[in-house]
């Protein structure tokens, strides 16, 4: 074991505030790792307020993060995919039971047995996970990504959430060249939602309340904005991704023939 520097958070209503918190000795499949960066998920504020307590209460101190980008200090005997230096990263979990039928079909997200890479038991050292907002973490290999070396380090971090959770109903829904894609909410995942919508070539609207944010969404992309209520025509056949973190009506689909609802 060994001392790691992070942002903790010691309560509901207490701020993040520097603190030195264990990690483990890599066993023989783990690859340790210095964190360069680190996304803010939304999912990282509700934690750390305990606001699903109802479901996922949070055990304190809470060091939150799960949106890692860093470099690969050392890594374990039987580590084959990476090694000391590689650009690497890691996501929303950091191991699972690897025996129930989703992690045999490699849908390891789905796992009732998934470690979530903060606030979720630790089998190590006992306690809870701590995220990436530390300067150091160790993952076993299985759940290590490797990152290219031509990205942007820290515009790429937020993909590891954000990222992942746009791109995956995209491309489950299959849109591309021609399809429309509307995107609820232009914040950290609509944002990535038109990225993505736009380079698999579909028409991109973005529907936001704020009409500051329309030269940003046109600027990432999109087609176009709307308000908020969903004034689409009858013959526009499309995808609604539905991006907002706030309480929000979904009002004015029904005008549409929408292929599929994607929420993210
Ligand atoms: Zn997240
Ligand atoms: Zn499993």
């Amino acid at each position: 074991m060994y001392n790691a520097k992070a942002y903790s958070a010691a309560s509901a209503t207490s701020p993040l505030a520097s603190a030195t918190i264990p990690r483990r000795d890599s066993t023989e499949r783990d690859v340790q790792l210095e964190i360069l960066f680190c996304g803010i998920c939304h999912s990282d504020l509700h934690q750390v307020r305990n606001e699903w307590r109802d479901v996922m209460p949070t055990v304190y101190p809470c060091v939150p993060g799960h949106e890692i980008v860093g470099r690969v200090t050392r890594v374990g005997s039987a580590v084959t995919r990476y090694k000391a230096g590689d650009l690497v990263a890691v996501g929303c979990m950091v191991d699972s039971d690897r025996t129930c039928h989703h992690c045999r079909e490699g849908l390891e997200q789905f796992c009732p047995n998934m470690t979530l890479t903060y606030n979720s038991p630790d089998k190590y050292l006992g306690g809870v996970t701590y995220g990436g907002y530390s300067e150091s973490i160790v993952v076993d290999e299985h759940f290590v990504l490797r990152v290219p070396s031509n990205l942007d380090l820290a515009g790429a971090a937020p993909l590891l959430c954000a990222g992942i959770t746009t791109y995956s109903p995209i491309r489950h829904w299959g849109v591309s060249n021609g399809k429309k894609v509307g995107v609820v909410g232009l914040g950290g995942l609509g944002h990535m939602g038109v990225k993505f919508a736009h380079a698999f070539g579909a028409h991109v609207v973005v529907f936001t309340t704020s009409p500051g944010k329309k030269e940003a969404a046109l600027g990432l992309g999109a087609d176009g904005q709307r308000p908020a209520v969903l004034d689409v025509h009858r013959d526009h056949r499309g995808f609604v991704e539905d991006d907002t973190s706030t309480p929000h009506i979904d009002q004015g689909v029904g005008g549409a023939e929408i292929y599929g609802h994607i929420s993210a």
